[in-house]
């Protein structure tokens, strides 16, 4: 598959009165064309951030690009004017965002909403526009979408909006969907057909889709791979099967442990990770994980672990997969991700 984005050490800070915030600190990541990468981490991770900060949509100030670029076809996005960037958001990058109803325009009936950005972008007359609008309410599932065409947000239901988020996103043809937890704000029903709608319109249209969630649920159904971020940095990356059957990372271990399963249901109490995330004002001098991790060693806080392979393009950040450290073994953890063929790896 052609690689279509690549991130390159991304540094993305927010100037406050009480000092700098280090939000994003030297991230890099590769998209290829037709497949999903999911970004997980908890909030605060920086993942919303450095997502948001490939359409330039973070306002500056207070956030401050300091370094890194964003390559898409050849062209580093971070060197490009607002003008510039205006011709890829919707056209070439699209994004949906949480809450469909804050991202749409109340007083717009949605039609026209998705007709502006196809006359924006595609150049087509009002007829053209709204014969392609409909076509895709029609992709997205809208029922009788000739008629539901000419009603306003409101009127809709929360799964119905993101629908119609996804058709506006969709309707230029782009070829990168970013999705900011697209179905955080949904009940379960409705959650799971959104994110088949994705995977439906990922095969059929080819798009690449950036999709950030804390729910390992939801990257279980979509990703082909995954990036886990933790205060600011990719702390572990791999493939789906790298990171559900074969984490490195105990901060990923108890992200896994953490996930409620139907076997968990001896009366013991979810497995949580302790304590919270470090202070981005100072961020600490070695692992940013130091304080809540059980397997912490005296190195752990005096000198930052970088990525390191473990397995082909599987890498990780972790002092224990240093020769010299003490053997540790990981967890027993059910992974929710389903097998090729049905069924779930226990
Ligand atoms: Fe834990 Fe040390 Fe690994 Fe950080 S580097 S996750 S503190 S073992």
């Amino acid at each position: 598959m052609e690689l279509i984005l690549e991130v390159k050490d991304l540094n993305v800070s927010f100037e406050t009165y009480a000092g700098e915030v280090q939000a994003v600190r030297g991230i890099s990541f590769q998209l290829r064309e037709g497949e999903t990468l999911a970004i997980v981490g908890e909030s605060g991770s920086g993942k919303s951030v450095s997502v948001q900060s490939i359409l330039k949509l973070i306002p500056s100030p207070p956030s401050k690009l300091k370094s890194g670029e964003i390559v898409y076809k050849g062209q580093d996005l971070t060197r490009l004017s607002d003008k510039a960037m205006e011709a890829i958001r919707g056209k070439e990058i699209s994004m949906i965002f949480q809450d469909p109803m804050s991202s749409l325009n109340p007083t717009m009936k949605v039609g026209k909403q998705i007709i502006e950005g196809i006359r924006k972008h595609e150049g087509l007359s009002t007829k053209e526009a709204r014969k392609r609008a409909a076509e895709m309410l029609r992709l997205v599932g809208i029922p009788d979408y000739e008629t539901n065409m000419d009603r306003y947000p409101h009127q809709f239901s929360g799964g119905m909006r993101q629908r119609v988020m996804i058709a506006i996103a969709l309707a230029c043809n782009s070829k990168i969907l970013l999705a900011d937890e697209p179905t955080t704000a949904l009940d379960v029903t409705m959650q799971a057909q959104i994110l088949q709608l994705m995977n439906d319109l990922k095969d059929k249209l080819k798009t690449a889709i950036v999709l950030i969630t804390h729910d390992l649920g939801v990257v279980a159904q979509m990703a082909d791979r995954i990036a886990v971020m933790y205060a600011g940095k990719i702390v572990e990356t791999g493939t789906a099967e790298d990171i559900f059957y074969r984490p490195k990372h105990p901060y990923t271990w108890g992200l896994l442990e953490s996930v409620p399963s139907y076997e968990k249901r001896s009366g013991k109490r979810l497995a949580a990770i302790p304590g919270s995330p470090p202070d981005l004002f100072a961020p600490p001098p070695g692992c940013a994980f130091a304080a809540r991790c059980k397997y912490c060693m005296h190195i752990c806080k005096t000198a930052e672990p970088v990525l390191a392979a473990v397995d082909g393009a599987h890498q990780a950040a972790c002092w224990l997969l240093d020769p010299r450290a003490p053997q540790v073994a990981p967890p027993v953890i059910k992974s929710h991700r389903k097998q090729e063929g049905g069924g779930e790896h226990v």
